[in-house]
């Protein structure tokens, strides 16, 4: 199964996208986290990444795709994927749909977690990363048992720097002039459903499973 996570940042994409992945022993796909980790490990893809991240920008279609195509060209991704965070341009989108059907594939579907922008900035101010394995809490949503440490890992939790407010606006723009095409794009192809993300976290993955089933 080949599905696509759609919605705004903070819609709770990588939330279900990790929820899905779990259930259906599929690889969970994030474009951010390749990102992140490359910065972590300062490798020339990180630096590159970095500047245009830290804006609240969308990194190049040309780098994005590229690491995107031989991640899912790795074994693990054979019989399937969930994909959290791309694609986020109709160029990026057209391109993955060109290299499947290259393979006689296609995307099963496209869920889009609706969120209005309003609970996304208070979502968002409340996210805390973990720094050693990316799990994502929120404090008042999804606490971790002990504040500041990680449930999975005990590493320390952070708030991301592009979490920040007044980056959280630049991306909400980002979403609705270069993502938000894409519900259009795959409406269009009859494979976007889409779910409310304002309800529990629990109650969108039961959506979303039914979805799926
Ligand atoms: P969120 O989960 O909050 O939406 P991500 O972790 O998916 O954030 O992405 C963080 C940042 O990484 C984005 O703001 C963007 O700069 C970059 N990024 C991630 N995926 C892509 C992509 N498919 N195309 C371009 N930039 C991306
Ligand atoms: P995205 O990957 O779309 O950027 P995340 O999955 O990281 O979004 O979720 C953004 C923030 O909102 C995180 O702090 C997460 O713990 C929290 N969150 C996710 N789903 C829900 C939900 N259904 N209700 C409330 N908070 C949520
Ligand atoms: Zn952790």
């Amino acid at each position: 199964m080949k599905i696509i996570m759609l919605g705004a940042p903070g819609a709770g994409k990588g939330t279900q996208a990790k929820m899905i992945a779990d259930q259906y022993k599929i690889p969970h796909v994030s474009t951010g986290d390749i990102f992140r980790a490359n910065i972590k490990n300062g490798t020339e893809l990180g630096m590159e990444a970095k500047k245009y991240m830290d804006q609240g920008l969308l990194v190049p279609d040309e780098l994005t795709v590229k690491i995107l195509l031989d991640r899912v060209a790795k074994e693990d991704c054979k019989n399937g994927y969930v994909l959290d965070g791309f694609p986020r341009t109709i160029p990026q989108a057209e391109v993955l749909d060109k290299a499947l059907c290259e393979i006689g594939d296609q995307i099963d579907y496209a869920i889009d977690v609706d969120v209005p922008d309003e609970n996304i900035v208070k979502r968002m101010g409340g996210r805390r990363a973990c720094v050693g394995c990316g799990a994502t809490y929120h404090i008042e949503h999804i606490p971790p048992k002990k504040e500041g440490i990680c449930d999975t890992c005990g590493m320390e939790l952070i708030l991301r720097d592009d979490d920040k407010p007044e980056t959280v606006q630049n991306r909400l723009s980002v979403y609705h002039n270069q993502t938000q095409p894409l519900i259009d794009f795959y409406e269009k192809k009859g494979i976007l459903r889409t779910v409310d993300g304002t309800q529990d976290m629990k109650d969108v993955f039961d959506a979303i499973v039914k979805i799926l089933s």
